[in-house]
């Protein structure tokens, strides 16, 4: 169903470029990290203990793409740049898991058995403007893989239904700038919520709501605005720098106010 164009290989992990059958681009990764840094907030620090990332046994996270594409073309993502762009079925999310867990069956441990194994829908495609069969997808791997745990990140579509994001189910909004003017340019959708809006999102999961911010401008992060429109109860902030690519480039994005590797 899936064809391995290309792959590349980093300190925890690997990205790969895949084909459906029909000749559509996408994006998986497959990374682990040790499992000490899930619990940053309490170490007070996000930084590595040592130089050993320890292996998928602890925590094992697969990024897959909703979509091939994306209509949404955030400023700094190269997703936006590519032509075109088409929902994935259920089927072909739960085929690049299955994928990356194929590529590494050769471990004398499986997906289920490490600590945490987590499914990030964060590659390719605004998961919300698909999400009948990531909603299918999931109740696959559910039931083939128990105790996944699922991370969907969305921009905030207009009207989604957030009722079932709940136990094993995680939201991320993207936030990235406290500005709205400034997040409308970032996030050139008009579909979407704004950042008041965003703060009223209420889930059932078992983790809060992530705040993502991938961070172009200090001004971004306004804390007087971050205190005013989400509730500290309810969400998680996470701060990202610019993966730079040719389209950030073009948009005149530099490397962000953050200066380091994204790991996840
Ligand atoms: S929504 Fe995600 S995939 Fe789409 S353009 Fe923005 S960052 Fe890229």
């Amino acid at each position: 169903m899936l064809e391995l164009i290309k792959h590349k290989d980093f300190t925890n992990g690997s990205v790969f470029a895949i084909r459906t059958e029909d000749g559509f681009l996408l994006e998986v990764t497959d990374t682990f990290l040790p499992i000490y840094t899930k619990d940053c907030i309490n170490g007070h620090t996000n930084k590595l203990q040592s130089a050993s990332i320890g292996d998928r046994s602890e925590r094992w996270i697969i990024g897959v793409s909703c979509m091939s594409g994306c209509p949404v073309r955030c400023k700094f993502c190269a997703t936006g740049n590519m032509k075109g762009y088409r929902n994935l079925t259920a089927e072909e999310i739960v085929a690049q898991v299955e994928f990356v867990i194929n590529q590494e069956s050769n471990l004398d441990y499986g997906w289920t058995a490490a600590k945490e194994h987590k499914i990030n829908y964060t590659r390719m495609g605004e998961p919300f403007l698909n999400i009948e069969e990531v909603k299918k997808a999931i109740a696959i791997i559910d039931e083939r893989y128990p105790g996944t745990h699922h991370y969907i990140s969305t921009i905030g579509i207009k009207g989604a239904d957030y009722s079932w994001i709940k136990d094993n189910i995680t939201l991320q909004v993207s936030v990235h700038s406290l500005i709205d003017d400034k997040r409308n340019n970032l996030i050139p959708f008009k579909n979407k919520v704004t950042i008041e809006e965003l703060g009223q999102i209420r889930t059932k999961s078992n983790l809060k709501t992530t705040i993502n911010m991938t961070l172009v401008d200090e001004e971004d992060f306004d804390i007087v605005a971050l205190k005013k429109y989400f509730d500290k109860d309810y969400f998680f902030v996470k701060i990202s720098p610019i993966n730079v690519n040719a389209v950030s480039e073009a948009n005149n994005m530099g490397t962000g106010v953050i200066k380091g590797i994204n790991l996840i």
